[in-house]
């Protein structure tokens, strides 16, 4: 029997790409070998890889400009790829609205002047800055931000001011959960294990004049973006299972309706979970309700013992994983899209009875 999966990443796929995949393991399309048993150059797949590329330019709408990759090393080696390549002044602008944007400026302090221009740290990062008007560095090279913040749920509802610099975003817990104007950024990329596939894939969209040899001298020739675009991703071995994989979920997104559709889908089913966590005596969200993240929904009861509770009989009840990140505590329900509007709703049906069993009386 399959669970209710609120894992905050890897998590749920869509079953329908499980079990396609599943039909395709000992023999793809006749070829009587499984993907992972295949030449990484042979002509099958050159197929999925270049079909994956073309149904994610439809679905995001990519101008011929940018440059669609296919990597691996997960968000973090991204963290370090940014500022190798993208810093000529070697100043880097970020934005701290949780764990991974802290991460990625740390880890530019290696290679340059990492600046922190704002940071909502001083509220367990349950908002999101006002970045209308941001002291960017006269020579920043690019202004960073982490736009959904998969471990205190919040989401960049309208982008930063970056006051013509470039900007780099990383995507990876609201990659595809709706349209993306791709032209406002110089580069997007999102580790692929939260919304799209199987963790080892990174998905990399950079514009044109940003694929460039001049990178810092130091830069490993494999983290330079120029070489694995001009390579096709093929520079060495891709992860070729989890793109196919990838290249599924397009085309199922694509069957669903597409981004507009997966918005209004996922805009529905987080309504269903704050609506009744805006009413509950019991569970409240932790995030400021303008800065809300239609993706990862924290909440708590305020009691770490009742939290601990409900996270034990909600796994017995088949809603697992919804323990929030070991550094916050509490709940997250994550509702990826793959995550169905009936499991929201069955989780808060839960949700209910179990207040109803614990929740103080109304004095
Ligand atoms: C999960 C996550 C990361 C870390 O990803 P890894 O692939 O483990 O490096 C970074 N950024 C965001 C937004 C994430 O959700």
């Amino acid at each position: 029997m399959r669970v209710y999966n609120f894992s905050a990443g890897p998590a749920v796929l869509p079953e329908e790409v499980l079990r396609e995949a599943a039909a395709e393991m000992l023999d793809y399309n006749g070829t009587g070998m499984s993907v992972m048993e295949m030449s990484h150059r042979s002509k099958p797949f050159e197929e999925i890889i270049e079909t994956a590329e073309q149904d994610l330019r439809d679905l995001l709408q990519i101008p011929d400009n940018y440059k669609v990759l296919f990597l691996q090393g997960g968000a973090h080696q991204q963290f370090a790829a940014v500022p190798l390549n993208l810093m000529k002044n070697r100043v880097g602008n970020y934005i701290i609205t949780g764990q991974w944007a802290k991460r990625a400026w740390k880890e530019a302090s290696k290679y340059g002047k990492s600046v922190a221009l704002a940071s909502s740290e001083d509220k367990t990062f349950s908002y999101i800055p006002d970045c209308s008007d941001l002291p960017i560095d006269e020579d920043a090279d690019y202004v960073y931000i982490c736009e959904n913040n998969t471990i205190y749920g919040t989401k960049f509802h309208e982008l930063p001011n970056t006051k013509g610099k470039i900007l780099v975003s990383d995507v990876s817990s609201c990659f595809l959960s709706e349209p993306m104007d791709v032209e406002k950024y110089g580069l997007i990329y999102g580790g692929v294990q939260k919304n799209i596939g199987p963790a080892g894939v990174v998905i990399a969209i950079i514009r044109e004049d940003l694929l460039t040899d001049d990178v810092l001298p130091e830069t490993p020739t494999i983290l330079q973006y120029k070489i694995q675009a001009d390579a096709g991703s093929l520079y060495n071995t891709p992860p070729c299972y989890g793109i196919y994989i990838c290249g599924k979920v397009f085309k199922w997104l694509k069957k669903q309706g597409g981004l507009e559709a997966m918005k209004e889908k996922n805009e529905r089913k987080a309504k269903i979970l704050y609506d009744f966590l805006d009413n509950s005596k019991l569970f409240h969200g932790t995030v400021a309700p303008k800065d809300r993240s239609l993706m990862n929904v924290p909440f708590v009861t305020g009691d770490k013992e009742m939290d601990a509770l409900f996270v034990k009989e909600a796994d017995a009840a088949g809603f697992v994983n919804l323990k929030g990140h070991r550094s916050v505590g509490g709940m997250r329900a994550s509702i990826y899209n793959a995550m169905p509007e009936e499991g929201v709703a069955k989780l808060v049906e839960f949700m209910k009875e179990f207040e109803a069993k614990y929740g103080k009386p109304e004095a």
